[in-house]
């Protein structure tokens, strides 16, 4: 399954749960596993706290003060913080699917992290039966 995501900002994570939800729920399984894959290079997708929003706001102004927009890359497109970022966040995660339910914890949700945007972006779910 692939999804569209339009990101707003330069950089921003977006809680994705509720599509990764959706797909499963479209597949009809009950048991296995949710595979989640960003098909991008500057950006990624990560699984932290969705109770406090301040917390990605942290993660992503942590992102930044250690690897800030300029910094003497040799890339150049001009990116290479997001590239950074990007690889640090992952391409893809994979979730427990138990009783028709993903099986995250409590505070935990599924983030889309852009940092190289506005821009359209693709997000592909594949949802494995076992
Ligand atoms: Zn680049």
């Amino acid at each position: 399954m692939e999804y569209l995501i339009k990101t707003t900002e330069t950089q921003e994570f977006i809680d994705i749960t509720h599509i990764v939800r959706e797909a499963v729920n479209k597949s009809g399984v009950t048991d296995g596993i949710a595979i989640v894959f960003i098909p991008h290079t500057t950006a990624g997708v990560t699984i932290n706290e969705n109770a406090d929003p301040d917390v990605v706001t942290d993660i992503l102004s942590g992102l930044n003060k250690a690897f800030p927009e300029k910094n003497g890359y040799l890339h150049i497109e001009g990116n290479s913080h997001s590239h950074i970022k990007a690889s640090l966040m992952g391409s893809s995660c994979n979730i427990i699917i138990e009783n028709g339910e993903l099986k995250l914890g409590t505070w935990q949700g599924i983030y889309f992290c852009e940092f190289d945007g506005p821009r359209n972006r693709n997000v592909f779910i594949k949802i494995v039966r076992g």
